[in-house]
């Protein structure tokens, strides 16, 4: 196991350049001539058509959106066995300044201006979705009550993440553009399930590994009303398979319980990025009030299909 990467990402948070990059972030305040003058390179400091400061915009999966990330596992206390054995930020990313970056992020987020320092960046860029986590969870309730004021301050902008700090979100208040899923896994499914019973609200997620017992994914349909968003686990050292074939035999598999599944369009079957997509973050049924709508026209009624 490639655990090297969580011993270096915890290296990282005590390293004097994560703790200046996240002082440069934080005395800059959404000025890009002042990261421009700063010694680092655009890609670290985070200046640039694919940066604005801590937010990174953009990935393979992603597309277009800006994202927020931490290091992983020592921000996770969610986090299980399958994380260490299969997480992909900890087996596929592989760029020492997206692990700088993670590793100041952290220390910006503990500071009292944080939430002042992550909207100054967000006020200078378009997008108006926002992942929080590509790497990284909610580590403590004052950070996730720092993202709850961050939202709630810019209702017009949609955040939202996958976590398994189930504790945290069951005794958080979070404003309605602040979307949270819950992440199942074979080790805390049960856990998940009574989380998304007294909460009422999110998807459940699922990274499904070829070949691997389908009992959590039946245990989650029948003991809730959620939507499961099915991931395919995709890390070098999974088993692999053509992600159609693994498809069409889940839905045989699972019968009419099928129906609540949504198989990730982009992992199994080449579809749109999230950007387009939009299942994590349109779901009309996550916003009762949808100015969303209004802003940027979306038609909340394909939510789920
Ligand atoms: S369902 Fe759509 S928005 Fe959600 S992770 Fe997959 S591609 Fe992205």
């Amino acid at each position: 196991m490639r655990l090297w990467r969580v011993e270096e990402a915890q290296r990282l948070v005590e390293s004097e350049l994560a703790a200046d990059l996240a002082e440069v972030w934080a005395r800059c305040r959404g000025d890009f001539h002042c990261l421009e003058k700063t010694p680092y390179d655009s890609a670290l400091v985070g200046v640039g058509r694919w940066w604005a400061g801590p937010f990174t915009i953009g990935n393979r999966k992603l597309g277009e959106m800006p994202f927020f990330s931490l290091p992983p596992v020592t921000t996770c206390p969610g986090h299980t066995p399958f994380c260490l054995r299969w997480c992909y930020a900890i087996y596929e990313v592989a760029n020492w300044r997206a692990h700088v970056r993670e590793a100041a992020s952290y220390l910006l987020s503990q500071r009292d201006d944080f939430v002042d320092v992550v909207l100054s960046y967000l006020a200078k860029i378009p997008h108006p979705v926002v992942r929080l986590h590509v790497s990284g969870d909610f580590y403590s309730r004052a950070y996730l009550e720092k993202w709850a004021e961050a939202a709630g301050r810019r209702p017009d902008k949609i955040f939202y993440t996958y976590t398994k700090s189930l504790d945290l979100i069951r005794r958080v208040e979070t404003p309605e553009n602040l979307v949270i899923h819950i992440s199942a896994d074979p080790y805390n499914y049960v856990k998940a399930v009574e989380t998304w019973r007294e909460l009422g609200r999110g998807l459940i997620t699922y990274v499904y590994t070829p070949g691997e017992d389908v009992g959590p994914i039946r245990y989650i349909l029948e003991n809730t009303g959620a939507v499961l968003l099915l991931f395919l686990n995709h890390v070098q050292h999974a088993p692999r398979d053509d992600p159609r074939k693994i498809r069409t035999q889940l839905r045989a598999t699972l019968g009419p319980q099928a129906r609540r599944v949504v198989f990730d369009p982009e992992e199994f079957s080449s579809g749109p990025q999230c950007v387009q997509c939009g299942v994590c973050w349109r779901t009309a049924k996550y916003f009762k009030d949808p100015p969303y709508r209004k802003t940027w026209g979306i038609d909340m009624r394909r939510s789920t299909s």
